[in-house]
């Protein structure tokens, strides 16, 4: 059986004692083995990075860009590639993987203009000859800890700046789909990075607990869900860290009584069900304003769901594949049966579904709940499935709230045609990342990405310019170049500039 080793530097992997099965979900049956390791694997991968990172940083950052832009071809080159091994351990399709891809090779692009990026600030004659400028230097060693539902994307977003910013970086995807992210440390190898700035540790808590815990280790990013981006946030900051960790979600779609009703349903279909609902930035909950809207809302969502095909990971005409493990299902199906309990009205169950020739696959059909109420723990919790609820608000202000007061503050999306109502909901509605029209606001990778309340802990964004913040710190330099001799003088209170 194909064994999924660390990639640490030189390529050469460790001897673990531990190792996880990594299944295919299309077919449930286990497709690799994946070494599971902790602190001492992770010891021989900090001292590589910190023998490598000082030439690193001190590489001009026009030639660190370059190995950027080696990259970003290399992930062109090998795109069918990697998206059917990403999609193979995932379970999303094939399109829906390069699509992950994709957006993390955005984020390289950006990073390909990193010089610019750290210019720093300069003020001349900030005080009788006196100039004052700041550069940002990078941290040293960063690591970053993935989750399953982008193995490409996410760490992407993480490695792609930190490497730029002149660090080094150590990776420690899921355990769940770790081939791809070892694939992109195989290419930027190839594109020309040196041994030792970007490095993958495979493993579970005891690793994770492992990078929290080491000193030369300086930030951590962190993409996972929210107890446990809690928890990493809080040992990490206790260890003396810089820490981002985002968390999980429950977007809400917002769809007013003047929305164009086709256009929504064509935007929710995707984002409820797409990835089999495994994205931070799904819909799963939509919120029609008045019972009229809600009616033939929920009239047109059944026609569109009946429409869906499920299907392989390879199945060009599937709009979305299995989940990704066995346990993942039952506890969807589980969330289904508390919906039903509590008394939402589930007006389409995806449960039972099985498909052709692949019976023994993580498939689930979409479901639909109507009926939906804020007080059902089916809503205040993420399902992270195909699964839809449907929330009733009787006008704007009861819809603004629901998310406004929901946990979780990653998105949200607005559906109308008035102008006044997207803007009045976008500046007062208590959520980090804001559609108007658009059912899935990933920004694009010069803005940035992060939820508010418990969708993101620390205070950093990810990727964009907060990205370039959260790799590097700020240096302050005021200088004096006197003319002439010393004048003798002492200055015993704080100096000012007058
Ligand atoms: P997860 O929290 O189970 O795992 C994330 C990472 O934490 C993995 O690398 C895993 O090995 C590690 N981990 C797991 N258990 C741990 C423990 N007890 N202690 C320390 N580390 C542990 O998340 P997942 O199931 O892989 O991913 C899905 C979740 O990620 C969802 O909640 C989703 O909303 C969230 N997510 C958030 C964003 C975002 O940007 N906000 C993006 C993608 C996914």
């Amino acid at each position: 059986m194909r064994l999924i080793d660390h990639f640490l530097a030189g390529g050469a992997g460790a001897a673990s004692a531990r190792h996880g099965d990594v299944f295919d979900p299309n077919t449930g049956r286990v497709q690799a083995r994946v070494a599971l390791a902790g602190g001492e694997v992770l010891d021989r991968a900090v001292a590589s990075a910190q023998a490598a990172q000082p030439g690193w940083a001190a590489t001009n950052p026009q030639r660190r860009a370059r190995v950027l832009f080696r990259f970003k071809q290399l992930l062109e080159a090998n795109m069918e590639e990697l998206a059917r091994l990403l999609a193979s351990e995932h379970g999303k399709v094939v399109d829906d993987a390069k699509g992950d891809i994709q957006r993390g090779l955005e984020v390289v692009e950006f990073c390909c203009g990193i010089p610019h990026a750290l210019k720093g600030e300069y003020t001349q004659g900030a005080g009788p000859g006196i100039d004052v400028y700041s550069m940002r230097q990078p941290v040293g060693i960063g690591a970053g800890i993935t989750p399953f539902n982008f193995p490409a994307m996410i760490p992407m977003w993480m490695f792609a700046p930190a490497i730029a910013c002149g660090n080094a970086f150590i990776l420690k995807p899921s355990e769940r789909d770790p081939s791809v992210p070892v694939r992109l440390a195989e290419l930027m190898r190839e594109a020309g990075l040196p041994d030792g700035i970007l490095q993958v540790v495979h493993g579970d808590k005891e690793m994770v607990d492992a990078i929290l815990d080491h000193p030369a280790i300086a930030a951590v990013s962190f993409v996972g869900s929210s107890d446990i981006a809690h928890y990493v946030y809080q040992r990490g900051v206790a260890a003396g860290k810089r820490v981002q960790a985002m968390g999980g979600a429950k977007n809400h779609g917002i769809v007013m009584p003047d929305a164009d009703l086709d256009q929504v349903v064509a935007d929710l279909s995707g984002a409820a069900f797409g990835s089999a609902g495994e994205r931070c930035m799904a819909l799963p909950v939509v919120v029609p304003v008045g019972e009229r809207t809600a009616d033939a809302l929920r009239e047109r969502l059944v026609s569109a769901i009946g429409r869906l095909r499920v299907g392989v990971s390879t199945d060009a005409e599937a709009q979305y594949g299995p989940v990704v493990t066995a346990q993942h299902k039952a506890r969807i199906e589980q969330w289904i049966q508390t919906g039903i309990d509590e008394g939402a009205e589930l007006v389409v169950d995806g449960r039972g579904f099985r498909l052709q020739g692949h019976e023994d696959g993580y498939f689930l059909a979409p479901s639909l709940f109507d009926r939906v109420t804020p007080q059902m723990r089916s809503y205040q919790e993420e399902i992270f499935g195909p699964v839809l609820q449907i929330v009733r608000a009787p006008d704007f202000e009861s819809a603004l709230k629901l998310p406004s007061e929901h946990q979780y503050g990653n998105g949200v999306a607005i559906f109308t045609r008035n102008g006044h109502a997207a803007r009045e909901f976008a500046a007062r509605v208590n959520v980090g990342m804001i559609g108007i029209n658009v059912p899935i606001p990933v920004p694009v990778a010069y803005h940035s990405f992060g939820g508010w309340k418990r969708s993101g802990f620390g205070d950093t964004n990810q990727y964009g310019m907060e990205g370039v913040r959260f790799w590097t710190k700020v240096k302050t330099i005021t200088q004096r170049w006197p003319d002439g001799g010393s004048t003798g003088d002492s200055a015993f209170v704080i100096p000012t500039m007058g």
